[in-house]
């Protein structure tokens, strides 16, 4: 049994990315540039918006946080992004979900150029995902797919099964899995999916990311299978100072001396979602680079 460290593979991609930010900056150009714009105090949200900016500075991006309160008018967040989407000084930028209830996210995710929609959640992205076309794809899949190929694992004619099938993971996740490139064989199951526990047991590749802490149990996995645990539930700890950790969806100790792969977590799937953010910046602005 192999460990996907995507922790450590996060980290060489992250110097990869900073050499291509000196290359840039050696011919003339400005830093790669990525905005967040962050709605109310959410913990959860301050956090992952923190980490994208201390991201952007490890690889020597530019990066602009942009608040408003809880109780910000649609119209006023909209007319941000508008401002945003004509800024030519920044390549990309995310809208930081969930958004206060007050707020219709489809009519902002569509608001955003899908040029600088770094987060892959534009329609028009989707869409040229979903026909091979370049396009920014959502950050968690495209980050799955980087370790797949980084630990050369063989794709090609697997059953693969997603359980899952949120907009940002499990649906995305099965377009790319299906790709020419990929070649695997994709089912995707869900909350009314039957007989779960025998379709998972069939994966030669298993992708869990339904977001209940310890759902996939060794009679889920079947022997040799990769395993890919997306779910990052917080749970109470006393062991650490956040009072909370982390739990996947797999039972990690039982699962993985069945796996060829497995990823952890934490330090699987998390660390890839982020650099992945870094990748379509650093694409928006090579685009823009090249016009
Ligand atoms: P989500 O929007 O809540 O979607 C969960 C999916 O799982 C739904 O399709 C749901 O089915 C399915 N599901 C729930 N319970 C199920 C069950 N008992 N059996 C079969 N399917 C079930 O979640 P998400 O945003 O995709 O996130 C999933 C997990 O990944 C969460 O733990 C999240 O924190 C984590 N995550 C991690 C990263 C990372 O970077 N590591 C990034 C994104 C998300 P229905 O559609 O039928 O309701």
């Amino acid at each position: 049994m192999q460990i996907i460290d995507g922790k450590a593979t996060a980290k060489a991609i992250k110097e990869e990315i900073r050499q291509e930010v000196d290359s840039i900056v050696s011919a003339g150009h400005r830093p790669p540039h990525l905005a967040a714009i962050l709605v109310g105090h959410d913990g959860g949200s301050e956090t992952y918006v923190a980490y994208k900016i201390k991201d952007c500075e490890e690889v020597g991006f530019r990066s602009s946080l942009v608040r408003f309160e809880e109780d910000v008018e649609e119209q006023v967040l909209l007319n941000k992004i508008k401002e945003l989407n004509n800024d030519e000084e920044l390549d990309g930028f995310i809208v930081q979900l969930p958004l206060p209830g007050h707020i219709d996210e489809p009519k902002v995710i569509e608001t955003i150029n899908p040029q600088k929609d770094v987060d892959g959640f534009h329609p028009e992205n989707v869409g040229r995902t979903v026909i091979g076309l370049p396009s920014f794809v959502s950050a968690t899949p495209y980050g799955i797919v980087e370790l797949l190929k980084r630990y050369q694992i063989e794709t090609s004619g697997k059953n693969c099964v997603i359980v899952g099938r949120s907009n940002i993971v499990g649906r995305p996740l099965s377009i790319l899995m299906s790709q020419k490139s990929i070649n695997a064989t994709v089912t995707v199951a869900h909350s009314r999916t039957k007989n779960l526990e025998e379709l998972c047991a069939s994966a030669d590749i298993l992708i869990a990311a339904l977001g209940s802490p310890g759902f996939i149990k060794k009679e889920m996995v079947k022997e040799g299978a990769v395993v890919i645990d997306v779910g990052t539930t917080r749970v109470p700890s006393t062991e650490t100072k956040s009072g909370f950790r982390l739990k996947g969806d797999v039972i990690y100790d039982e699962v993985a001396p069945r796996c060829s792969f497995i990823t952890p977590v934490p330090g699987g799937v998390g660390p890839m979602t982020r650099v992945s953010l870094l990748n379509n910046t650093l694409r928006a602005a090579k685009n823009n680079i090249s016009g």
